[in-house]
């Protein structure tokens, strides 16, 4: 086992965390308050690659594997959860259901744009009385000549306002239950598609979280995406994946904290002395310290079977599960070792903490990733 990164690993790591420093965090906190999506950054991260990370270079990718997706999205997250999180779901929902279910003409059509950064990709799973009952969604899909037409609403969708190309799951047959779920490619200009409710968000601010309106939207029949049918299935396919990428947002999120509060904590002075020097606060940097390597090491397990071709359900949810936790405890901390300056604005603590506690909810909450766990456990 070698557990070194390659040169070219450490090289992207590297020009990542300087793009991140330079163009990302000097205005994190104007687009959080503003809860402003910074789509100026889109182009300068589709000449990175970052909007096409996994994908062939057929299809407008830079061809980097699972690992390396992860040092991406991880050095986002250190600086800003936010466009980790936009890039992320961009990449392993949108993207990858095409790239992993779409013929070959779905992929040139929609997967190469999307790949090279000229549109936005959404997913839409959620809906406001569905979420990790997926399977109970109400939105419908009937088949009409020529088209499908598709009728409902989809919640809490990751660029639902910006995004250029939907996919979305809908009930083509009420009567097979999880297997009468569809997925369908919707592009942004399709009658009966709208955007509706911008949600006020806790954390992840910068990142566009709406509702999505399908009311008699008709969309040809070549815009199903995959086997009628198969669209549960091949989504929780894509859920596998898209965990190890949140577990790599909660891994950088987590670095990011660790690395506040080990700074402040050199600086601040109490009792005539830095604060470093009470064990106290020593043992909290040893445990995320520790936390956080542990994480990293289980989502890039996940990534290396990713990688290998292997099917990794348990291990993306081990990963997600431990790595979105520490994170939490990371965030916690970090406020804690801030004191009354960690509540306040004027450093990153309280942003990380707010961030943070998306991690344990989205693409699938903890509670969820247990329950895959522990289903692998008793099979
Ligand atoms: C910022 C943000 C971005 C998102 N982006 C997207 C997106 O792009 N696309 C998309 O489709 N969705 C997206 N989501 C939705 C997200 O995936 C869901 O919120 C999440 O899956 C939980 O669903 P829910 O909110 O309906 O909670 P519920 O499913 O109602 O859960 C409520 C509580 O009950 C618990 N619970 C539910 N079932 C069980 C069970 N069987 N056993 C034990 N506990 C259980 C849950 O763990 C949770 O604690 C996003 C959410 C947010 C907040």
């Amino acid at each position: 086992m070698d557990f070194r990164l390659t040169e070219e690993q450490v090289l992207l790591r590297r020009s990542v965390r300087e793009f991140a420093e330079t163009e990302m965090r000097p205005h994190i906190m104007e687009w959080d308050q503003a809860q402003h999506f910074p789509i100026e950054l889109m182009p300068k991260l589709a000449a990175l690659g970052l909007l096409g990370i996994q994908f062939p270079e057929r299809y407008g990718g830079a061809g980097m594997s699972a690992v390396d997706y992860c040092i991406c999205i991880e050095e986002l997250a250190r600086v800003d959860p936010s466009v980790a999180l936009s890039v992320a779901a961009h990449n392993g929902l949108c993207s990858a259901h095409i790239f992993m279910f779409g013929n070959e003409e779905q992929k040139q059509r929609f997967l190469t744009p999307l790949s090279r950064g000229e549109k936005i990709g959404a997913w839409g799973l959620t809906e406001s009385t569905s979420g990790s009952d997926a399977a109970a969604m109400r939105t419908t899909a009937l088949r009409a000549g020529n088209c499908w037409v598709l009728n409902g609403s989809k919640t809490f969708t990751t660029h639902g306002r910006v995004g250029d190309v939907l996919v979305a799951m809908a009930v083509t047959d009420r009567s097979t239950g999880s297997k009468g779920i569809s997925a369908f490619i919707i592009e942004k200009g399709t009658p009966g598609l709208s955007a509706g409710k911008k949600e006020d968000k806790l954390g992840m601010r910068a990142s566009d979280t709406s509702e999505v309106l399908l009311e008699n939207c008709r969309i040809p029949t070549d815009q199903l995406l995959g086997q009628e049918g198969n669209g549960f299935v091949d989504t929780m396919q894509v859920l596998d994946a898209g965990r190890i990428g949140i577990a790599a947002l909660s891994v950088g999120l987590a670095q990011g904290a660790y690395e506040a509060a080990l700074r402040y904590a050199q600086e601040r002075k109490a009792f005539g002395t830095t604060i470093s020097s009470f064990q106290a606060i020593q043992w909290k940097l040893a445990d995320n310290a520790t936390r956080i390597e542990a994480a990293r090491l289980l989502t890039y397990r996940a990534a290396y079977f990713k990688d290998c071709g292997r099917r990794m359900t348990l291990q993306a949810a081990m990963a997600k599960l431990y790595a979105s936790e520490a994170a939490v405890r990371a965030a916690d901390d970090c406020v804690q070792i801030h004191g009354g300056y960690g509540f306040v604005k004027d450093y990153p603590a309280e942003k990380f903490f707010r961030d943070v506690k998306l991690t344990t909810i989205g693409e699938g909450t903890s509670e969820i990733q247990r329950l895959v766990i522990a289903r692998h456990l008793l099979s």
